[in-house]
């Protein structure tokens, strides 16, 4: 057996600290392949009496190989293209041929041999300096190293032709050794081999395993991210959350809390269960601590709850048995390191939240505190581009949009259609009575009191500055005078601060009706009719309403 400058076991060792490297972020495949040329590659310079005054350097005809071949860092002569060359230029197997034939590597001013070792993949063994003969080398290497060629060649071309896992590789591998072994003379080198698949077969089975849970983890994260990340719907995002949930993690009993920060304290805008459990009385909030639920956003870890300490966090901690609730994992979601929500799961196994399972979940709650973030967002511009901020009522625009579309159901399938249009009597007089802020208020009560007086399929919204329309979809002349009347008397009622100071001693509105779809060609002639209605009333000596 030639001399061997490390032991296997080293061999092994110092390729799974790259393999490690790898694990998490890359290709099984590719892992197992580079952990196997770098043995192979020591392997080879072993073998060699000439390990000393040589380089090793390996070609995978990967992507990955400019990266691989750097994190073995046995040498980094060649670039890609070289080695693109070499590997083209000498498809098949050790001859003469493949020696020392390309011209562009004489610029190294090395001595070198090329082991090809099936489709674009190399081995070169380069000498430290022009002195060596390769001579020498392909000979030794031909002649009485042959197996060795072999043993490198089947690892790579079974690499290459298999896409299975490492452990399922290295079985392969050592069948075909193993066949190949009463044909070869009695050579140190496979016993070599055999000694390094076993050490890896011994390394492999804890990684395989982590390896493979890593990429179940990966997969579930893509899984809960495509799920949910483009969801921009609050009450669909919720229930989206729950399936992910429940396929990915896992549990009996679900709460979702949305959570918004004022000043110091958290108050919850918005809740949302879902329940597997045949509990079957009125749903309950399970309600932490408010000391510990502090104490888990301001940590920003999750944390496990069972039978024991269920107390410590619970306000209700009756509340688990009760629903047949053995276990618990409550995971502050975390949008830009700050808390917008807290998850709560639970479920009926005991320890169905593993401990070790924490830094997971709360990966878990970054990706859903992120959406719910973009659902707030979304739904914030949405009110914004809706709403008048004054009023908290429609804004114009969108009061044009849907008279168009109530206008156009209302022709199509033959119903009746009303608008209202309101104007504020004497409206200047009071601000210059009272300042433009105090105006401000009156415009905004009036808001409410036309909200509430209206069905919730009426769209109240204000059309200028002290003006305001409704749209009164499904209605007939006769109701819509009805609400008209009924939004005039309820602000006739009210009692506005400093209304006495109006020329009539109270704030009013004056009121335009206009109705109809058939005999009207637009949804702008219904503006117009309610507002000859309104301009009527007006002149009428205000604070009534007038029918087109
Ligand atoms: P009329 O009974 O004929 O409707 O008399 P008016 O004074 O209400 O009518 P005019 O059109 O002369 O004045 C409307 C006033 O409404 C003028 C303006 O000061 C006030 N106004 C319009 N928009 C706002 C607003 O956003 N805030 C406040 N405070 N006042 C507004
Ligand atoms: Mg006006
Ligand atoms: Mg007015």
């Amino acid at each position: 057996m030639p001399h061997t400058k490390s032991t296997i076991t080293e061999i092994v060792d110092n390729s799974f600290g790259i393999f490690d490297s790898y694990v998490g972020q890359s290709d099984p495949i590719e892992v197992g392949q580079s952990l196997l040329f770098k043995a192979g590659a020591e392997l080879i310079s072993n073998v060699f009496q000439h390990n000393e005054s040589m380089r090793v350097v390996l070609h995978l005809p990967r992507e990955a190989e400019e990266q691989t071949r750097h994190r073995i860092g046995i040498a980094e002569t060649l670039s890609s293209s070289e080695f693109y060359l070499l590997a083209r230029n000498n498809l098949g197997h050790v001859n003469h041929q493949s020696l020392g034939i390309l011209p562009h590597l004489s610029k190294l001013r090395r001595e070198y041999f090329v082991l090809l070792i099936g489709s674009g993949t190399a081995i070169l063994l380069l000498s430290k300096a022009p002195a060596q003969s390769t001579k020498s080398w392909q000979t030794h290497f031909i002649a009485s190293d042959h197996d060795v060629f072999k043993i490198i060649n089947r690892i790579a071309v079974t690499l290459k032709t298999t896409r299975k896992k490492e452990k399922d590789l290295l079985v392969t591998l050592s069948h075909e050794l193993n066949g190949e072994a009463t044909t070869a003379q009695d050579n140190a080198y496979h016993n070599i081999l055999n000694a390094f698949l076993t050490e890896i077969g011994k390394h492999l089975e804890p990684r395989n395993q982590r390896l493979e849970n890593e990429l179940r983890w990966t997969r579930t994260l893509n899984l809960i991210q495509s799920a949910v990340g483009w969801e921009l719907d609050g009450s669909r995002l919720n229930n989206m959350i729950a399936r992910v949930m429940k396929q990915s993690v896992g549990y009996d009993y679900l709460e979702l809390q949305v959570l918004q920060q004022s000043e110091q304290t958290f108050k919850i805008v918005n809740s949302f269960q879902h329940n597997n459990t045949t509990f079957g009385g009125p749903l309950l909030t399970v309600i932490l601590r408010p000391e510990k639920q502090e104490e888990l956003l301001r940590n920003r870890k999750s944390v496990m709850l069972d039978s024991k300490n269920a107390e410590d966090w619970l306000m209700n901690p009756r509340l688990m048995p009760m629903m047949e609730l053995e276990s618990a994992a409550l995971i502050p979601l975390i949008y830009q390191r700050r808390p917008n929500g807290l998850l709560k799961l639970f479920s009926r196994q005991p320890g169905h939240f593993a401990d070790d399972e924490a830094a997971r979940l709360e990966k878990i709650g970054r990706i859903i505190a992120r959406s719910l973030e973009n659902a707030r967002i979304h739904a914030l511009m949405h009110r914004m581009a809706t709403m008048d901020g004054l009023t908290n009522v429609y804004n114009h625009r969108f009061f044009a949009e849907q008279l168009i579309r109530e206008f156009k159901r209302a022709q199509r399938y033959k119903i009746r259609l009303s608008l209202l249009m309101l104007d504020i009597d004497f409206f200047k007089q009071y601000n210059d009575n009272n300042g433009h802020l105090q105006g401000d208020m009156v415009l905004s009560t009036i808001g409410k009191i036309l909200k509430s007086n209206v069905r919730e399929v009426d769209l109240v919204c204000r059309y200028g500055g002290e003006e305001f329309v409704v749209i009164l979809p499904e209605t007939e002349i006769a109701q819509a005078i009805v609400v008209a009347e009924k939004i005039r008397s309820a602000i006739e009622e009210f009692q506005f601060k400093f209304e006495q100071r109006q020329p009539n001693g109270k704030v009013t509105v004056s009121a335009g009706i206009a109705e109809g779809v058939e005999e009207i060609e637009s949804a702008t002639e219904l503006i117009n009719r309610a507002d000859l209605a309104l301009y009527r009333a007006k002149k009428l000596g205000r604070n009534r309403c007038e029918v087109y």
